[in-house]
């Protein structure tokens, strides 16, 4: 119990440690209603696996934008949860474990893929998923204007992103989580993420290696839509937009 504790007091008096605000729907709009229907789901306690499934009549657009914003605004905090702790010394390069290097590159500033400490690739990975989320023409806010042909294929980015903190919070911190009894917190955060992913077809297989082993273990991995091969990933060092 001491622990619980000391992980609501952390999400509810950290404002420092979520650093970025959180981008919200509109009251009102669908989007706004579909983000609380997916919330409510999820607080019911219901199957995982079944509440990320599309609703009956509801545009699979404005239901992946909804999960997009919210992983986002959720493995933000979990970041945070560690922020801390991972630094240029601790975490000089972006890595899950020795096999795994993530290499930075977004075609503007970085042009080709350069390696960089693991808060400094989170940090420019949270800012570009920023920017994308709050880009009008590209997640638009309103119902009525339509999402442009290029959404699911920067969702797929998005999420392959995201994946990736995932991966290194896991590996790297996961002593820090414990130490505030923040696990199983991850944990349904993970088994969500990777329901919704695999139910669309989101994320390639290859970026779940480094995390094969927790994932067999936390989450029903059978009967689950195969992956396209498609590859936008290497070997060691590889994985790198
Ligand atoms: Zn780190």
């Amino acid at each position: 119990m001491a622990s619980m504790s000391t992980f609501v007091d952390f999400f509810s008096k950290s404002k420092k440690q979520t650093f970025r605000p959180k981008k919200k729907f509109e009251p009102g709009t669908l989007r706004y209603s579909l983000h609380k229907q997916a919330i409510a789901s999820l607080n019911s306690g219901i199957n995982l696996r079944e509440v990320v499934r599309l609703p009956p009549g509801e545009d699979l657009c404005d239901w992946i934008a909804v999960h997009v914003v919210d992983f986002f605004n959720r493995i933000n905090l979990i970041y945070g949860i560690v922020t801390d702790y991972c630094t240029d010394e601790t975490c000089p390069r972006m890595s899950g474990g020795q096999k795994y290097e993530y290499l930075w590159a977004d075609g503007v500033n970085y042009k080709k893929p350069v390696p960089l400490p693991a808060n400094k690739y989170v940090g420019l990975l949270m800012d570009w998923i920023e920017s994308q989320i709050n880009n009008e023409s590209l997640f638009p806010t309103k119902s009525d204007v339509p999402f442009p042909k290029t959404f699911i294929p920067t969702c797929k980015k998005i999420l392959a992103r995201l994946f990736r903190v995932f991966v290194h919070v896991y590996i790297h911190h996961f002593d820090r989580l414990l130490a505030i009894g923040a696990e199983a917190h991850c944990n349904t955060c993970y088994k969500h993420f990777y329901y919704f992913v695999k139910e669309f077809d989101l994320v390639n297989s290859k970026e779940f290696e480094p995390l094969a082993e927790l994932t067999r273990r936390l989450c029903d991995t059978s009967n689950v839509p195969r992956q396209s091969t498609t590859n936008e990933v290497s070997g060691k060092n590889g994985m790198v937009l």
